[in-house]
């Protein structure tokens, strides 16, 4: 039911209250007066995670329990909060289907993310829930479990075994890989142990100059890179990773980075994926970041196809572009935002030290130089600029 104050105001709905999501939605609230437009957050979750503390939790660099937030906390007054799960949407209806009830928008912002699936590795599930040795650190409570196992683990075959699928910062498993390296050494293990870490790709990082700058440490470092490793099965009574041309890889301890995918409700549910090469990406323009069918539509984040690195900093540069073309169209005025494909991953190489790899959709940004103050900044000063600026819609440099 519309109340006599909600007539004529433009609605935008937000799907998603993570990274992405979040970050808009307060942009916006911000941009916008507030008897101009509603804005709704939808998300079926009522936590806020800050993922990049996941392969910190193992080692104890950060603490688990300041890595969750009520989303509610998040908000300005002024933005309506939804727990409820989207189920499909209806762009040429312009509603979104929840799980109770239907929300009519005029903007939507789609910021779903990634859906984690666990299943789609033979083993993996059983892994972790029925042994001791198998931790998906890319879900909160594997990464939060694996801390005390880590303890316990006094050396063998380390390993880190990613999907075929794309993934969400695809720096994060060769970081879980050096901090593994180096923890194995401070507890004096390293000597009886083997670290290795697996991809089905030529190369464990795709952009360079970092991925040569990574080579050379590995080598000084004795990590193992096992090039074009497509993981099959996991065998959790054995411990061994199978691949599917045929390879067998034993592990004492293992950390699978699980296969990743669109929400349902997006690539079964509606038709704004349909374009995507494999169906999975809601189809956007890399630029604008407007739906390549529907003018109405933004996606940004982990869920859309636009090429740039699957991380939060790309969400965060993208958040300002969606807000700014949203505000323009509803001022009948062209869009000039312009998103270039920035994204940035703070590569921990060792405890104390950290290489910063940032890249747009042309280039190559920083250098690669190793240094501590690049660790202060990903562990001691991000996590809070994250908490109390960029999600709430601040940015010094947007
Ligand atoms: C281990 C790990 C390490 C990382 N490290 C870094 C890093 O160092 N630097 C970096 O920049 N990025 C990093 N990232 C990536 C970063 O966290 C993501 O890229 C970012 O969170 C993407 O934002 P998003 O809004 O697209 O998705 P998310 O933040 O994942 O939010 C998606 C939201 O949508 C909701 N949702 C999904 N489907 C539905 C539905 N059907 N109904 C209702 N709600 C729904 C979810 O509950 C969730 O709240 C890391 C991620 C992981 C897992």
């Amino acid at each position: 039911m519309e109340s006599q104050e909600t007539v004529g105001m433009t609605k935008i709905a937000v799907l998603g209250a993570g990274t992405g999501g979040a970050m808009t939605a307060n942009i916006l609230r911000r941009k916008l007066d507030r008897d101009e437009a509603d804005i709704t957050v939808v998300d079926k979750s009522t936590k806020h995670l800050y993922q990049p503390s996941f392969y910190l939790l193992p080692f104890g660099y950060l603490d688990a329990e300041e890595q969750a937030r009520d989303v509610t906390e998040l908000f300005d007054n002024g933005i309506e909060f939804v727990n409820d799960e989207v189920v499909g949407v209806n762009p040429d209806e312009k509603t979104v289907e929840l799980g109770d009830g239907n929300l009519d928008y005029d903007y939507l912002v789609v910021a779903t993310g990634h859906r984690l699936d666990p299943e789609a590795t033979p083993g993996l599930l059983e892994g972790w829930q029925e042994t001791d040795s198998v931790f998906p650190f890319y879900h909160y409570e594997a990464a939060m479990e694996m801390q005390e196992a880590l303890e316990d683990f006094d050396g063998g075959t380390f390993v880190v075994t990613q999907p075929d699928t794309p993934i969400k910062c695809p720096g994060a498993p060769l970081k879980m890989t050096m901090l593994a390296d180096d923890y194995l050494r401070r507890k004096g293990i390293r000597e009886e142990s083997e670290v290795v870490m697996t991809r089905n790709a030529d190369h464990h990082f795709g952009v360079q100059p970092y991925r040569e700058k990574l080579y050379d440490l590995w080598d000084e470092r004795d990590i193992t890179f096992e090039a074009n490793f497509s993981v099959e099965e996991i065998d959790p009574d054995a411990q061994v990773v199978h691949s599917a041309d045929g390879r067998e890889l034993e592990y004492d301890f293992l950390a699978p980075v699980t296969p990743q995918y669109g929400q349902k409700a997006i690539t079964e549910n509606s038709p704004l994926a349909d374009g995507s090469e494999d169906g999975e990406y809601v189809t956007i323009d890399q630029h604008s970041l407007q739906h390549t069918e529907y003018d109405d539509v933004f996606a940004l984040g982990d869920c859309e196809n636009a090429p740039h690195s699957k991380t939060a900093a790309a969400a965060r540069k993208e958040a300002h572009v969606v807000a700014k073309n949203i505000a323009s169209l509803m001022e009948d005025k062209p869009m000039k935002a312009e998103y270039d494909g920035y994204a940035a991953c703070p590569l921990l190489t060792q405890k104390g030290k950290a290489m910063m790899a940032e890249f747009d959709y042309e280039d190559s940004i920083s250098a690669p130089v190793e240094s501590k103050l690049n660790w202060i900044l990903d562990v001691n000063v991000l996590p809070s600029v994250y908490w109390n600026l960029w999600l709430r819609g601040y940015d010094p440099l947007p």
